[in-house]
């Protein structure tokens, strides 16, 4: 069976990233824990879809968003249409 996502690896980073407020609500609607998204606010990711480094919790409201699993972020983007 053929992969439909490609793996991308988190970074850790020193400083956070900024993350829209917008984000975060959604990712509260989720009912992610507020500890969840604290110990998250340090990891990023190279998305292939902005084309820059972005925060992870961009990624769990992502339409492209498959799974996180052991430290990467599983990405459907230019596998599947949103
Ligand atoms: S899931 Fe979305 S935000 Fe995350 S890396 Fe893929 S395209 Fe970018």
């Amino acid at each position: 069976m053929s992969q439909n996502y490609r793996e991308i690896r988190i970074q850790s980073l020193e400083k956070p990233l900024d993350v829209d407020k917008e984000v975060l609500a959604q990712l509260r609607e989720l009912k992610l824990s507020r500890k969840f998204i604290e110990s998250m606010k340090r990891d990023a990711v190279d998305c292939p879809w902005v084309g820059s480094t972005i925060s992870a919790l961009k990624c769990m409201g992502c339409p492209y968003f498959v799974r996180r699993f052991k430290g990467t972020i599983h990405c459907g983007y230019g596998f599947k249409k949103v």
